[in-house]
């Protein structure tokens, strides 16, 4: 997981692991400064030094140590047994001084690695989730998505946290202090590494289902906000329909379940501290032991001062084991959420372009639909072979009943789907062959659902569009027939519309994005119900306005009303999936078949 982020911040991983050895080691050299203060407190120390000339060949660590004991002794000797004393406390301080600060420093330089990271990810799931097609996100929901990019970028942000401290600071700790361990006394030291394990294996297996756990409590939390997300949204439903205590109860009930997986999870997670510092105690009274006989017995390598400061030095490494044990708890809690996260990552974009996409500047003959076939679950076919043209400056209009397939043709044109057998041609080209972004620069939408965004009428309307002049802007919304009613807003064109446009009227919010369709000045036109959401004053409103859209242009029409289609150049009637009659309106009357049932409904 680091390895896949690291690498932007290295410079900060090598200062962390320079400033990790200097606060190691004054931390080691600081608990030396005890050594000959117990000598002196106790008055242990009998033997009188001789100084030894040290010289480079000669520089061992028993001639140190029995120079500095020498130059201690005549200190003592001198100025007597409290100001030394004094001195060697002054040389503790200093040295706890220095090593603190190289403790701050390195985890101050470790910050920045730690939040780049996170933001990282954080921007790799959004721009992932931009560029991933509209399919993955009917089958995804969508407080799934956002769970997994606030709630489980937290979680792997918290194990970064611990791994990195694991991965640099506690075994810099360790080298530091079993180097130190193992120049005191080597004998005491292999003592240890063979019971230190032991504690560490019985730390594993509690640690071990903590994954399991945190999969069903992350996912948990999905629903939570799932329901949230539908919650918001709804909220005109859930009143209308008085399902205030349905919801609740639902919402009520989910959260019970997330409680219980975090009970179980939170409940096992906090007996790593207590139990490591349990073990650490157990292992710490066994050297005890241990030591104490080699001690007690007269030929003792090492003495009762040297002693005391190496359980000092075994204790600072009880405190990275037990970084280690919190580690062991929450880097599978992590990898768990990176799982999850990766699920958006490793999403593989199905529509893709091909190596080398063919431009398309411009919109010239015709648009074809060449015996075009498509599902959206295997063996279930939503279109069936599906054989149309749309030529240049022609409109063709869709009807059929709600499910028929209307909205799933269209958005095969931009390719919000791939076609399944057959081909979509624009200028005998394949859709597929060309490249997404000219593509799509070709396509105006305007659907039933205006969606628009929490800004200003002016960056609504040039949305997608650089470089658009105020009046370029102003006379768009002049041929929508929303000029009028931007004005009238108390601040004009910089009139902030609510969150997707709830400040507007659903006409006012359609003739917006009729507008936003308008600047963008597309050649090909696809219109999926755009007025069928509208009362009659507005809809006559928006009708005129895409009256002016469509004149020039090359249109698709999905309409429910069919009064708003009756001038098409051909309208084709879907019903399950194909299309079963195609004609100008009269000539559809003329047939007197399905069209013909559907108008006289209407008429009545
Ligand atoms: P229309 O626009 O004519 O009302 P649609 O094209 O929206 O119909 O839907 C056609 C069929 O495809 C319907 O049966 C619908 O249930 C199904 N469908 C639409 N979208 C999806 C989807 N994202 N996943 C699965 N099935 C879908
Ligand atoms: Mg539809």
């Amino acid at each position: 997981m680091l390895k896949r982020y690291m690498k932007p911040y290295r410079k900060y991983l090598t200062w962390a692991v320079i400033l990790n050895f200097l606060s190691q080691w004054m931390n080691v050299f600081s608990f030396m400064a005890l050594i000959p203060i117990l000598n002196i407190l106790f008055k242990i120390d009998t033997t009188t030094y001789e100084y030894i000339p040290m010289d480079i060949h000669h520089l061992n660590k028993d001639v140190l140590v029995n120079n500095g004991y020498y130059y201690i002794n005549y200190i003592i000797n001198t100025h007597g047994a409290f100001f030394t004393l004094i001195m060697m406390g002054i040389i503790l301080i200093v040295m706890t001084l220095l090593k603190t600060a190289g403790y701050f420093a390195s985890s101050a330089v470790m910050v920045p690695l730690r939040t780049g990271i996170v933001r990282d990810i954080r921007i790799q799931v959004y721009d992932k989730v931009l560029n991933l097609p509209l399919s993955f996100f009917s089958e995804e929901r969508k407080g799934d998505i956002i769970a997994r990019m606030s709630a489980d970028v937290s979680v792997v942000e918290n194990s970064i946290t611990s791994s990195i401290d694991m991965l640099i600071r506690n075994p810099i700790t360790l080298i530091v202090c079993f180097i130190t361990l193992f120049g005191v006394s080597w004998q005491l030291t292999l003592f240890v590494i063979i019971i230190l394990p032991l504690a560490g294996w019985i730390m594993g297996v509690i640690s071990r289902k903590l994954k399991s756990q945190s999969v069903v409590a992350q996912a948990q939390w999905g629903d939570i906000m799932s329901q949230l997300d539908e919650t918001l949204g709804g909220l005109r439903v859930i009143k209308a329909f008085i399902a205030e205590r349905k919801m609740s109860q639902r919402f009520v009930k989910t959260n019970n379940d997330f409680r219980d997986a975090m009970n179980a999870m939170v409940i096992r997670q906090s007996s790593a501290h207590p139990m490591s510092e349990f073990l650490g105690t157990c292992v710490i009274v066994i050297v005890l032991w241990f030591g104490g006989a080699l001690i007690l017995n007269q030929y003792s390598p090492i003495d009762a001062a040297m002693f005391i400061f190496y359980l000092v030095i075994l204790y600072s490494i009880i405190t990275p084991l037990k970084e280690f044990s919190k580690a062991f708890y929450n880097i599978p809690q992590g990898l768990a959420s990176m799982d999850r996260i990766d699920m958006i990552l490793k999403a593989e974009n199905h529509i893709k372009e091909t190596e080398h996409p063919l431009p398309l500047e411009s919109f010239e003959k015709e648009l074809e639909f060449r015996d075009v076939s498509f599902s959206y679950i295997e063996g279930r076919p939503v279109l069936k072979h599906i054989n149309l043209k749309v030529e240049k400056g022609k409109t063709v209009a869709l009807v059929g009943q709600s499910g028929s397939g209307k909205s799933t043709m269209v958005d095969l044109v931009p390719r919000y789907h791939d076609v399944g057998e057959g081909a979509l041609l624009i200028d005998g080209k394949n859709v597929k062959d060309v490249s997404i972004a000219s593509l799509r620069s070709l396509i105006g939408n305007v659907n039933q659902d205006a969606i628009l965004f929490n800004d200003t009428f002016y960056n609504n309307i040039t949305f997608g569009v650089e470089n658009a002049t105020l009046e370029q802007v102003i006379d768009a919304a002049k041929i929508a027939n929303a000029h009028d009613f931007i004005m009238e807003s108390e601040k004009g064109y910089d009139t902030m519309i609510g969150d997707r446009g709830g400040r507007l009227s659903g006409g006012q919010r359609q003739r917006v994005s009729i507008a936003r369709a308008i600047l963008k000045n597309p050649p090909i036109l696809i219109l999926d119900e755009a007025t069928s959401a509208l009362d009659t004053e507005s809809e006559r409103l928006v009708q005129e306005a895409l009256e002016r859209l469509m004149k020039s242009r090359t249109t698709i029409a999905i309409a429910h009303r069919l009064s708003t289609i009756k001038n098409a150049d051909e309208i084709c009637v879907l019903y399950e999936g194909e299309i079963v009659e195609r004609g100008t309106h009269e000539a559809l009357i003329a047939l007197n078949g399905y069209y013909k049932k559907l108008n006289d409904m209407q008429s009545l």
